[in-house]
């Protein structure tokens, strides 16, 4: 193909950075459309584009009305940049009109935190049928991290056995109390049980009860704490004889007590409450109460640290690298207005449309990235403004469980 037309959807702080990076690549985005439920948010966007977009409005809740804009604007891709409540709605309208599909976030239900692929994978044979893909967590983390892995199994190791990934945001913003992605999702992933898995099974903790110090590639050392992060699900399933998976993620002492205090008063509870005669959600409540994330990127200074740390044999010799990116707020902002995590997670996402676009990344079915072509992807990403760094430890000797791992 090499070029075609993409519709984007939700014009919030990932899908302003998609816009605007699609709107500077008309070499391959011979038309881009953007679609969310606010159009005002869809004017200001397309007035930061460097060259024209069309928009619209949409409520992706509404599967007629996802279809109706598909059959109008005609796309050969469609970049699901909205809420991961919409991921269902909006792969039935491109399996309806026979179009790919991308996303950076796993479907949710709305009333239980329970990030999972079981109900995208479950496409699987219809997307297959209608020789179309769904690519699957094109963001970050999910995203680059997930490639990063599928690039060292391909050329690093002849097997590996433990990912770590690691996920620093060293950036100052400036407010009491914020989160850097929708706040709603945010507080959701955060709150809910630790999980990793070992040697076969998952194995459940507290909430941020586990934590340790990680010295971060061009940050230095942060705490860092191990939650449940969605990619551990696919790279379990893809990457032949892991024994080990964790994610970590850095929060502030200042993020760690308001969250327990907001937690503590029942702030984050994401079932219904009566409220003076209505229904309220309070977590939904506190979102209308917090920034935007969008609304953190003029101010906020420092970078952001993002990798992956694997070990694995080569050779027959024990091996570790740590594939990473460090990617700065200012310096995004002055190129989108964007922070690094809205940056770091649009930028991937148009990355992989223009793989799809260009027939880099090809077959039909639900696939996540790390299932498709690493290195093209990569090349382009460095070329899109995210690129990637490969540090290697010394670990001979050194046993899985070993310390020496990378604190
Ligand atoms: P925002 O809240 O800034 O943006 C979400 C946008 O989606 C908003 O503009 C919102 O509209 C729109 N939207 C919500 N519901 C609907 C609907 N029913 N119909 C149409 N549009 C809708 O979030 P972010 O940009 O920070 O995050 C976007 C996605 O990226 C999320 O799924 C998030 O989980 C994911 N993400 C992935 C990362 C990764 O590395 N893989 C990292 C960070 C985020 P309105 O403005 O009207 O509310």
């Amino acid at each position: 193909m090499g070029a075609g037309r993409v519709l984007i959807i939700g014009a919030g702080a990932a899908g302003s950075v998609a816009a605007q990076k699609c709107a500077m690549n008309r070499d391959v985005f011979t038309g881009v459309h953007l679609a969310s439920r606010t159009l005002s948010k869809c004017e200001a966007v397309r007035a930061r584009c460097a060259t024209p977009i069309d928009i619209s409005q949409v409520d992706a809740d509404d599967v007629t009305q996802v279809i109706g804009l598909i059959e109008r604007v005609k796309p050969d891709i469609v970049l699901n940049l909205a809420l991961p409540y919409q991921d269902l709605t909006i792969m039935d309208g491109c399996l309806a009109c026979g179009v790919h599909y991308l996303d950076t976030a796993n479907y949710e239900p709305r009333h239980e935190a329970k990030f999972s692929y079981t109900w995208q994978w479950a496409y699987e044979q219809r997307y297959r049928d209608k020789g179309i893909m769904a690519v699957l967590g094109c963001g970050f983390d999910p995203g680059v991290v997930s490639v990063y892995c599928a690039y060292a199994g391909r050329h690093l190791f002849d097997e590996i056995q433990s990912i770590d990934i690691i996920d620093c945001n060293a950036g100052e913003h400036g407010q009491a109390f914020a989160t850097n992605f929708n706040p709603e999702i945010n507080i959701r992933e955060v709150t809910q049980p630790g999980r990793y898995w070992e040697r076969g099974r998952w194995i459940e903790i507290a909430p941020l009860s586990v934590s340790r110090i990680i010295d971060f590639p061009g940050v230095g050392p942060r705490k860092a704490y191990l939650i449940y992060h969605e990619e551990e699900e696919s790279l379990v399933r893809h990457i032949r004889g892991l024994q080990r998976i964790r994610f970590w993620m850095t929060f502030s002492d200042s993020y760690i007590t308001h969250l327990t205090v907001l937690q503590n008063v029942g702030m984050t509870r994401i079932d219904e409450i009566d409220y003076e005669g209505r229904k309220i959600v309070p977590l939904q409540f506190l979102k209308a109460l917090l920034p935007e994330p969008s609304s953190l990127a003029e101010h906020y200074t420092g970078r952001t640290s993002i990798g992956a740390v694997i070990r694995g044999m080569k050779d027959r010799a024990p091996r570790q690298v740590t594939l990473y990116n460090v990617c700065d707020h200012a310096r995004t902002y002055r190129e989108v207005g964007a922070q690094a995590v809205s940056y770091t997670t649009g930028v991937p996402a148009v990355t992989g449309a223009m793989m799809v676009l260009k027939g880099l990344w090809t077959g039909a079915g639900v696939l996540n990235v790390e299932q498709l072509p690493p290195e093209p992807f990569l090349n382009e990403l460095e070329r899109q403004g995210l690129p990637w760094q490969m540090d290697e430890q010394d670990v001979r000797g050194a046993s899985l469980e070993g310390e020496a791992s990378f604190a």
